[in-house]
């Protein structure tokens, strides 16, 4: 093989390999989430969520933003908003 295609390849290699270790020390150096929510901003709120994949049911009962919170998420899947039927 001609040598300037092997120093090619070698430095798009090193390459890939730089941006992936630049990517791994970004993800360790994101600073973790807050450990106590601010409970007094949480309002009273009742949605339901159902995970398309395995039929799981929740039921949001408080949240930091009163109208359309982000669907929680299961099986690595965003759960769908679900009609809240009335109770019996
Ligand atoms: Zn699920």
């Amino acid at each position: 093989m001609d040598i300037a295609i092997r120093i090619l390849i070698a430095l798009a290699m090193a390459l890939v390999f730089y941006l992936i270790a630049v990517r791994i020390v970004r993800v360790m150096m994101a600073p973790p989430p807050p450990d106590e929510p601010d409970v007094s901003q949480l309002k009273p709120v009742d949605y339901r969520y159902r995970c398309m994949v395995c039929g799981t049911e929740v039921t949001m009962t408080a949240s930091p933003e009163a109208d359309a919170p982000d669907a929680p998420r299961h099986c690595r899947e965003d759960m769908a908003p679900v009609a809240v039927a009335p109770r019996p």
